[in-house]
């Protein structure tokens, strides 16, 4: 166990603190994240957490003590996290993992007050990834918190995309804001009429700019592109009615309706002039994809606090149910221990921390990601530019080579002498990277929000009627619900889906899958109890399946790893992120064994704290190999027809008679038969003679050893579960129910 002594307790004694999740999620060295840690906490766990108390998520208005709110994030530093220094903010570089740790810290109390702290960032996102040297310094100055002194106002923005039915959705094409010429005079800047019209738009109850996408309605003005709108345009900036929301109610929300003029200037990224058009440097589209990338992060880890903070109010409700009874006494086990007698309650508790705990690996792993990739992206970028290649389909053309030279990394071993220099490449770390933020921005957002849902409604249920009050310390029933909003906004499960279909099967991503899954049974040749014997299996099942189905057809012919075909591909992108979530997990946990005696506070206890998260991965492992063993079964066999008594196959059958005959030289061979046609032609009460399928041996095979992997893994939650039942934890929640 590295630096821990021998002799330490194995079990965990206290839930895991900070010291240890700075080392987990890896900003322990990273003075700047633990103090946006501290302060965001200290805003949700008093200002918001009195707000949601006090009844505030009862109304849809926009009232002072949820402006009043806005102005806390202000006052601790959460709305700086988004600029730089010299724009007002106090981190320096990348704020992917800072802005993730924010809104994990706010949705810990409430998803309401985490997406109102984070629809401003939405709205700077555009003009942040894509948007002019000009347009970066005004909008983000003007968004940046009064510094002391400074009797200023921080503007607030909104994002618009959304539209009412039938416009856009999870269809982004499909734009019906327009943006025509309104006035153009020789020699000077156009100016824009801009017509949109917002569903669902976040914020808008005091947004004093809207980035809003629009598509062109001018035959001088090219494509799509995204447009900054501010509420002093000349025109009408309707902020229309609040939606009448269930959920995140401390979030502004609207459907506003815009008819402004702007000057061109205000195309994001800006635009040139060509045979008397106007041609916008990006296109909605791709400004959007830039964003969303991102900012879809935060969201799944919104979902993932919520399942980690139900832990403690769940543990002291379990304990506590029986106090006070007649025959309850102090120190007996029913006062003591309360339903944690029980062993259910234990385990379904222990499902709902380790999803917690995978999904909160996965987006922080995410996160951190997009950190290093930010900067790689720009020198790719410049690095493209001075060869000559700009941009679309000429870039995927030119990031094919070193794609190649990524897969060729990859096969290499450790010794061989290539290796060097292909990691040497600056293009080959990019493209690998790309890869695989590619996948895990979509797995995070999906996995941990659908599956982060269904969770919740375990923890609730936990809880018993309290669950589903409004007393239910730790708000459950509030996450519960909201947990669906963040599985919807900013792209429902469809999209993400969607995007994970045609991004896991990318030649790159699919070689360091390849590599992902030795790296666990290395992983399991070590640290056997952490499941990653049993991941690995799942993952290799994974892959096999979807080498098959990619050659595989249905009866008719018709391909079954196909864009159309989403029962297969949606299906196969869920079973992915259950192995992705479980790897993250595994891998955070070593972080913390190989770290962990370097932090005074950290050390102690950590044998027991590793043990326990350890059979935390071991349960969750054992979950992703159940449900990716029952996906894939389901679509290796699903398609074939099953055989019926009426067709050719049962030609296969043995006849009564015939093993009669058998029987005399292969004494025992009766027992064996399955399917028995009798002289009459009559079979046994089923859908037909038993299916086979091409390949389905090698399958069989690779089940058979997951399913055998699974040892272990049922002792790991009993363990879990005794920990659970014995962990200390505070006196009580420290916020308000
Ligand atoms: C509280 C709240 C705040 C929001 N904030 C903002 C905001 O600030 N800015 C903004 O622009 N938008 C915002 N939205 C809008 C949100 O992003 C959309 O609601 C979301 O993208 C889904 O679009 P839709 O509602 O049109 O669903 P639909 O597109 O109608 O989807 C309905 C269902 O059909 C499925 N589906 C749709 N298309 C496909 C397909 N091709 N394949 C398979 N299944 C499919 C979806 O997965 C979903 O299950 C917000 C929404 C809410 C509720």
């Amino acid at each position: 166990m590295g630096s821990v002594a021998v002799s330490e307790s194995k079990t965990m004694l206290t839930l895991p603190g900070d010291a240890v999740r700075q080392i987990l999620w890896r900003f322990a060295g990273r003075f700047d994240l633990q103090m946006l840690v501290q302060s965001a906490r200290s805003v949700a766990r008093g200002t918001v957490a009195r707000l949601v108390a006090a009844g505030e998520r009862n109304t849809h208005e926009w009232t002072p003590g949820k402006a009043g709110m806005m102005e806390a994030f202000d006052r601790a530093g959460v709305t700086a996290a988004f600029m730089e220094p010299e724009e007002g903010g106090f981190i320096a570089g990348p704020k992917n993992l800072a802005l993730a740790l924010a809104a994990f810290e706010l949705a810990w109390v409430d998803g309401g007050a985490a997406t109102a702290s984070m629809a401003s960032f939405l709205a700077l996102s555009p003009i942040h990834e894509r948007g002019t040297h000009d347009q970066v310094t005004r909008y983000k100055t003007l968004a940046a918190p009064p510094q002391p002194g400074e009797d200023r106002r921080p503007w607030r923005g909104a994002f618009a995309l959304t539209e009412p039915i039938p416009y856009v959705g999870v269809d982004t094409g499909m734009l019906s804001g327009k943006v025509r010429v309104a006035e153009w005079k020789d020699g000077q800047e156009p100016w824009l009429q801009v017509e949109k019209r917002g569903r669902f738009i976040t914020n808008i109850a005091f947004a004093n700019f809207v980035t809003a996408a629009v598509g062109s309605d001018d035959p001088r003005i090219k494509g799509t592109c995204v447009v900054i709108l501010e509420e002093g345009d000349e025109g009408s900036f309707d902020r229309g009615t609040p939606t009448k929301k269930l959920v995140h109610q401390l979030s502004s929300t609207g459907d506003p309706i815009f008819s402004l003029k702007v000057p061109a200037s205000r195309i994001v990224g800006g635009y040139t002039v060509k045979d008397g058009v106007i041609v916008p440097n990006y296109n909605h589209g791709e400004i959007i994809e830039a964003v969303f990338r991102r900012t879809r992060v935060p969201v799944g880890l919104m979902t993932s606090a919520k399942l980690l903070s139900a832990v403690e109010p769940v543990i002291r409700y379990q304990r506590e149910r029986f106090r006070g009874a007649e025959g309850s006494k102090p120190g007996s086990v029913r006062y003591e221990q309360g339903i944690q007698q029980r062993e259910d309650a234990l385990h379904r508790l222990v499902d709902v921390w380790a999803a917690g705990e995978a999904a909160t690996s996965l987006g922080f792993a995410a996160a951190r990601l997009f950190d290093e990739l930010d900067p790689l992206e720009k020198v790719k970028t410049a690095l493209l530019k001075e060869r000559g290649v700009q941009g679309g389909r000429a870039e995927l053309k030119a990031l094919k080579e070193s794609e190649q030279r990524a897969v060729e990394l990859l096969s290499l071993r450790e010794d061989d002498p290539r290796r060097a220099e292909l990691e040497a490449d600056f293009l080959v770390d990019y493209v690998l990277k790309d890869a695989e933020a590619n996948v895990i921005c979509p797995a995070t957002k999906l996995w941990n929000t659908g599956h982060g849902a269904n969770m919740m409604r375990e923890a609730v249920s936990l809880m018993g009627g309290y669950g589903i009050t409004e007393d239910c310390p730790g708000f459950l029933a509030n996450k519960w619900m909201d947990a669906q909003l963040e599985a919807t906004y900013e792209g429902p499960e469809a999209v993400q889906r969607r995007q994970l279909t045609v991004t896991m099967i990318s030649e790159v991503f699919l070689a360091q899958f390849r590599a992902w899954t030795a790296q666990m049974r290395g992983i399991a040749s070590l640290r056997p109890g952490t499941g990653a014997c049993t991941l690995a299996s799942a993952m290799q099942m994974w892959h096999w399946t979807l080498n098959h189905l990619q050659k595989a057809t249905d009866p008719d012919g018709g391909k079954l790893y196909h864009g159309q075909r989403q029962g297969v591909t949606f299906a196969l992108a869920d079973a992915l992120c259950w192995l992705l979530a479980s790897r993250y997990q595994i891998l955070d946990v070593l972080e913390l064994e190989a770290h962990g005696g370097d932090d005074a506070v950290a050390a102690e206890g950590l044998a027991g704290i590793v043990q326990f998260l350890s059979d935390l991965c071991h349960t969750q492992a054992a979950q992703a190999a159940g449900e990716t063993s029952r996906i894939c079964a389901e679509l290796v066999f699903g398609y074939n027809r099953h055989p019926a008594w009426a067709d050719e196959a049962h030609q296969g059958c043995f006849l009564t008679s015939e093993l009669e005959e058998y029987e005399e030289t292969m004494p025992g061979i009766t027992a064996m038969a399955v399917d028995v046609l009798a002289a009459d032609g009559s079979h046994p009460l089923k859908a037909g003679p038993c299916a086979d399928c091409a390949g389905s041996s090698e399958f069989l095979r690779l089940q058979s050893k997951l399913t055998t992997c699974l040892s272990g893994a049922r002792l790991a939650k009993d363990r879990a579960a005794d920990t659970v039942s014995k962990v200390m934890i505070p006196e009580a929640l420290d916020y308000p129910a």
